[in-house]
């Protein structure tokens, strides 16, 4: 039993979903918004070029191509978008774990 309750990797407290993560073919446009936390945070530049710590160009480059459907906004949102948005928790296996709370 405490095997089962191991194996099934349970998303920790205060995770209200579990968002896959999809491959896509275009980048999906950054809104205004999520442009300015971007800039406020310091992970882009005021020409619009990303520059994230840790991160490397070409896991960007992938990054871009990557997109969730967001729960919580009901709309397909880019994979950098929602690793700066305050609900995103973790990156676990392809996944998101997201708080879900109202935006
Ligand atoms: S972290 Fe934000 S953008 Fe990502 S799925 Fe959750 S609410 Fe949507």
């Amino acid at each position: 039993m405490l095997l089962i309750m191991i194996m099934s990797e349970a998303p920790p407290e205060g995770i209200k979903y579990v968002v896959p993560i999809k491959q896509v073919e275009k980048p999906v446009k950054i809104t205004d918004q999520a442009k300015a936390e971007l800039q406020s945070s310091g992970m882009m530049d005021e020409k619009g070029k990303l520059k994230m710590k840790g991160v490397s160009p070409k896991m960007l480059k992938r990054m871009k191509l990557e997109a969730v459907d967001c729960p919580v906004l009901s709309m397909e949102i880019g994979f950098l978008q929602c690793y700066v948005c305050k609900n995103f928790f973790s990156r676990p296996m392809g996944k998101v774990y997201c708080k879900g709370n109202p935006l």
